[in-house]
């Protein structure tokens, strides 16, 4: 079962893996099957950018695996964040067509990726702490 602890550890180890230690990241469990029951979240990062830092609820009410799945995968977010600044700035800069179109592929792209590579490494380094 995963425990505040465990899950402490586990955003820890991989904060590491991931060279995440220049960020100020709070893991922050809830206990429910979702942080956002509207739009059906278990988990979600919010980033102050500015100050470098992150808080990440993730919904406990869930099998340990997808809770570390739920976990790397907002520390995931938090690591593309230059990326996002980058296509944020890009689109103030150019006309509202290409504006959305950069939009709608972002949408396309970003989730599908981060979810992969989440997988990808928790392939290479385990789900265990
Ligand atoms: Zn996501």
């Amino acid at each position: 079962m995963m425990t505040e602890a465990k899950l402490k550890r586990l955003a820890q180890k991989w904060q590491r893996i991931l060279r995440l230690q220049d960020w100020d990241i709070e893991i922050a469990p809830v206990q429910a099957e979702h942080v956002d029951r509207q739009a059906g979240n278990t988990a979600l990062c919010e980033r102050q950018v500015n100050e470098h830092a992150a808080t990440i609820p993730i919904a406990m009410m869930q099998q340990d695996k997808e809770i570390v799945e739920d976990m790397v995968h907002e520390l995931l977010h938090v690591k593309l964040t230059p990326l996002e600044l980058l296509y944020r700035n890009v689109r103030q800069l150019v006309g509202p067509i290409a504006s959305n179109l950069a939009e709608s592929c972002w949408d396309d792209i970003d989730e599908p990726l981060v979810s992969e590579l989440a997988h990808a490494l928790l392939e290479v380094h385990g789900y265990g702490d």
